[in-house]
């Protein structure tokens, strides 16, 4: 076991001052196992104990090149001398909305935000202002960030598993309102036939469908190509945008997201996560129609810190390498030999396995194939799964406990050969 004294002892002085002793609920991993962080780079992070760990959360995902990129980090020094943010905007704006969309084509039109919350928070209310509807439907077991209208799930708990009957639909936690429940609709991941049901019930009430293909947040469980052209097919016939939720896909599984390598074309997509390498920035971004409705008048959007200097810089030059050096392949080719590494360990143990997601972001199950929906994995028994994750941890590996999470490659994990064996090793 690791010596995690430092942190036990910063945590016990922490939770005095900060709830649960951290600033993101998800941080907090238990009074004995929640770790402060010293510094991270590369592909690695160090506690204030000294331990290292090869670190597959990478931050839930924006570390795209790796902790402290020096390349982003000397761009972002120059974004400093800029001066921030203005009243005003700034030529870089276009410069960087120019590379994104070239990269993504549905991304006509750009405008930034801070936070994948916010960028999706915008991306709904565009949808509302230019269908003039209230209503949207979201998919069980997608994430798309802390606003009220977003944080309604399936409710397992009281679920039998390949009941007929829906999951109740209940908020994330505590001081959301329930009468914004009535403008939400959940589906299951991959029904067909659900999907054409709920449309033609309420698709001329929908403003939406927000749908993450890859669910980041849910071990990289992944909607079938048939799904995602169906829904693209019933948005159309019912005038509903399709809104892409691409905070963590973006610029992470291919230069063109999910909705590249699927073939679809969304109305709305949002980024956030890999665009700036972790500084903070953000954006809504789709048909140039749509993107209009972002004017006097029309659909309110700003923010104080929207298009910050240095986030800017930091995005024009980390998508710069995305776009134009082979970064990408870098850290999936990581991904490919990381679960090929894996597969052997566990084969010859004679341990049943199987992936979900992308090279760049997998989820890995103990299951003979992946769940295709948020209900049969939450019918399937992940506890082995975390047992590996807090022994995985122990060992200086970090990957999310609790099975909510995929496994994130950097570029610097693949340039760092040692994460590779240091990680086989450990499993
Ligand atoms: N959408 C998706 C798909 C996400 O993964 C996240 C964050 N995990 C969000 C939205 C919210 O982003 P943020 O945490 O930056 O507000």
């Amino acid at each position: 076991n690791r010596d995690l004294s430092k942190s036990n002892a910063q945590f016990r002085r922490a939770v005095k001052r900060l709830p649960l002793g951290v600033s993101s609920t998800f941080r907090y991993w238990g009074d004995d196992r929640t770790v402060y962080v010293h510094h991270g780079k590369g592909g690695r992070t160090w506690d204030i104990d000294g331990n290292g760990y090869v670190d597959y959360r990478l931050g839930y995902g924006p570390a795209i090149l790796g902790y402290a990129d020096d390349r982003v980090d000397a761009a972002a020094r120059k974004g400093m001398e800029v001066g921030g943010v203005f009243a005003l905007s700034t030529e870089k704006e276009l410069i960087v909305a120019d590379r994104i969309a070239k990269m993504v084509p549905a991304a006509e039109l750009v405008r930034f935000s801070n936070s994948g919350t916010e960028a999706v928070m915008a991306a709904l209310r565009l949808a509302r202002a230019f269908t003039g509807r209230e209503e949207y439907l979201l998919v069980e077991g997608g994430y798309h960030g802390l606003f009220d209208a977003a944080m309604w799930m399936a409710d397992m708990e009281g679920w039998t598993p390949g009941s007929n009957a829906d999951p109740d639909v209940v908020p994330y936690g505590k001081g959301i309102p329930p009468t914004v429940k009535k403008l939400a609709h959940l589906v299951p991941m991959n029904d067909m036939q659900r999907l054409e049901d709920t449309f033609r019930k309420h698709g001329d009430r929908l403003a939406a469908m927000l749908i993450e293909p890859i669910q980041g947040n849910c071990c990289a469980i992944m909607a079938r190509v048939e799904y995602v052209r169906l829904a693209r097919e019933l948005c159309d016939r019912y005038g509903v945008m399709l809104i892409i939720d691409e905070v963590k896909t973006g610029f992470r599984v291919g230069k063109g997201g999910i909705q590249g390598i699927l073939g679809v074309k969304p109305d709305i997509t949002t980024f956030a996560k890999a665009v700036a390498n972790g500084y903070p920035i953000a954006l809504v971004a789709g048909r140039e129609d749509v993107m209009r409705t972002f004017r006097y008048g029309g659909a309110s959007h700003g923010g104080t810190y929207t298009a910050h200097s240095v986030s800017l810089a930091a995005a024009e030059e980390c998508l710069r390498i995305l776009d134009e050096t082979p970064a990408l392949e870098t850290l999936a080719n990581h991904g490919t030999q990381l679960m090929a590494g894996i597969s052997a360990i566990l084969n010859a143990r004679g341990i049943v396995h199987s992936y979900s997601g992308h090279p760049s972001m997998f989820g890995l199950f103990f299951d003979a194939a992946p769940p295709d929906n948020y209900r049969a994995w939450k019918a399937s028994d992940y506890s082995f799964y975390d047992r590996m994750a807090h022994y995985l941890h122990d060992l200086g590996i970090i990957v999310e406990p609790d099975s909510r999470e995929p496994w994130f490659m950097c570029e610097a994990h693949g340039l760092d050969a040692t994460c590779l064996t240091d990680t086989l090793a450990a499993v």
